[in-house]
């Protein structure tokens, strides 16, 4: 198969392709294009022009053409969720719930087109302001250029399309390149649901070269992006004053007090902790326990950590199939090496077989290791102890990321201080910091980004506020 560039409504063909291979097995998925710098400048000439046709377009069309991607993925959810599973070795059930999501991400970005709206302004309440009625609007920014990353390939596209083309917006996406394909995929789907051309246009190709012309070009006028820190970093530094978001990465944290019903909560813990092997942004990484369940807790977890199922994304019941690229398992690996070689215990896991990195478990990493300051990205957690609750909440907060962190206590009172001086952008209680809804204010604070997503958050971030004042005789 070969996946031309989509632009201004049309496949494009450019002058190279890049092979993609499966993760899990290495056979050629498909020749992607890799559009050059100038194919990206087309993109945004498209967009631009689609910029214009998109501002004038009436809120309930654009709910209806969104709404109707929804539809047509969901009449096509099996083939979607193969197409990630393929493409990011996401285990097929994870990649089913993926596409449910995106469902859910554009039906929330249809109903949010229909409910942009302003409000009256008492320009009389200062001294000067007298007879005068006030309004705002809020204007679409015209093109926003969106990146994503590999781990949540259609849902995250979907948190950047959907409020761009429900505020009115056009896009130019540039999808990461191990998953490109969801993402043209999207661009059918729009295209089917009556989109006009140009309003939105995918360009895939290395970071550096298309990721700098869409962070540079004076027609962007907002840059949308979700990967790691080190590219937003980059972004954020290159973008000028044109408006950024950035969902970036983070080493979540769980705190696990006593009391807890650890029967109940330990699945889900492990799936928080292992669900695509790890590379999700809030995956648990790090695991505070109360020191008097410490011992039942970690029995539990290797327990139910090694009824996980191992191997193909394609088998129904595999819960943990192959990491992204092989470098990264050997990043993993030596990171648990550096663990174990400064004290911490390696009680689960920590050897590999080609892409696929057994679920790990360490206890009593030091903070200094990389394993704990920074994001490992891969199915490795460490669990250490606390015997004042306080201080866990100190260690959570002792990272230079925070995106979200969860909290298992039936103690109210620390429930509330947990909520007050946890210093993330989400404070999940009696849940894992995994937990995520499509509505939902999304964002981090720290290295974890800035910004927030979950539709109505994003398109107050997609639109511009205008003010209409009238001078009354
Ligand atoms: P990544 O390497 O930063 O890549 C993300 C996207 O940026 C890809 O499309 C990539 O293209 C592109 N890119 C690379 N270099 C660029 C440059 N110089 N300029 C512009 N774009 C550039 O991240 P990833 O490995 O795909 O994803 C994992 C990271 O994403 C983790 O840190 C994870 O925590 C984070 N993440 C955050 C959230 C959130 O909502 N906060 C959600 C999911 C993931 P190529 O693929 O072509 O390199």
């Amino acid at each position: 198969m070969k996946q031309m560039l989509w632009i201004n409504g049309e496949k494009i063909e450019t002058e190279r392709y890049r092979p993609l291979t499966n993760p899990f097995n290495g056979e050629k998925i498909a020749d992607v294009a890799e559009a050059s710098q100038s194919d990206v400048v087309r993109a945004i000439d498209a967009a631009a022009g689609a910029a214009r046709v998109m501002a004038s377009m009436d809120a309930h069309k654009r709910a209806d053409i969104l709404r109707k991607v929804a539809e047509l993925i969901q009449e096509e959810r099996e083939e979607c969720a193969r197409l990630i599973a393929e493409e990011s070795s996401k285990p097929l059930k994870a990649a089913r719930a993926e596409v449910d999501r995106t469902i859910m991400t554009y039906t929330f970005a249809s109903e949010e087109a229909r409910r942009i709206q302003g409000e009256t302004i008492p320009m009389d309440a200062a001294p000067g302001g007298e007879g005068r009625v006030a309004y705002t609007v809020k204007e679409p920014l015209g093109v926003i250029s969106a990146i994503t990353p590999f781990n949540f390939p259609m849902n995250l596209v979907a948190h950047k399309v959907g409020p761009a083309i429900a505020a009115g917006n056009s896009v130019v996406l540039k999808p990461a390149s191990q998953t490109p394909l969801s993402a043209y995929k999207i661009a059918e789907y729009f295209q089917k649901a009556g989109l006009p051309a140009g309003a939105l246009n995918v360009v895939t190709g290395s970071g550096k070269n298309v990721g700098d012309v869409l962070t540079s070009d004076d027609r962007i006028k907002k840059v949308t992006f979700t990967g790691s820190p080190a590219v937003g970093k980059h972004i954020r530094e290159n973008a000028g004053l044109k408006r950024v978001t950035l969902e970036l990465g983070s080493n979540s944290a769980l705190i696990v007090d006593e009391g807890t019903d650890l029967q109940k909560v330990m699945p889900r813990i492990v799936t928080g902790a292992f669900s695509n092997q790890g590379q999700v942004c809030i995956s648990i990484q790090r695991i505070f326990v109360h020191e008097a369940v410490a011992e039942e807790f970690t029995a539990l977890f290797i327990e139910e950590a090694g009824k996980l199922k191992v191997g193909n994304p394609l088998d129904e019941d595999t819960d943990v199939a192959a990491m992204i690229s092989a470098g990264d398992v050997e990043r993993a690996k030596s990171w648990i090496q550096e663990a174990v070689g400064n004290g911490a215990e390696l009680v689960l896991g920590g050897e590999s077989d080609q892409q696929v990195l057994k679920p790990t478990v360490l206890l009593n990493a030091h903070p200094s290791d990389k394993i704990s300051c920074e994001e490992v990205f891969a199915p490795v957690v460490h669990i250490n102890t606390f015997s004042k609750f306080e201080d866990a909440i100190t260690r959570v907060n002792e990272s230079q990321f925070g995106l979200q962190a969860g909290v298992y206590t039936n103690d109210l009172q620390k429930a509330f201080k947990a909520a007050r001086d946890l210093h993330v952008g989400g404070v999940m209680i009696n849940e894992i910091p995994t937990f995520r809804v499509d509505h939902m204010p999304y964002g981090g604070v720290k290295m974890s980004g800035t910004g927030r997503e979950g539709i109505k958050y994003a398109v107050e971030e997609m639109t511009e506020l205008k003010l209409v004042s009238f001078k009354l005789d």
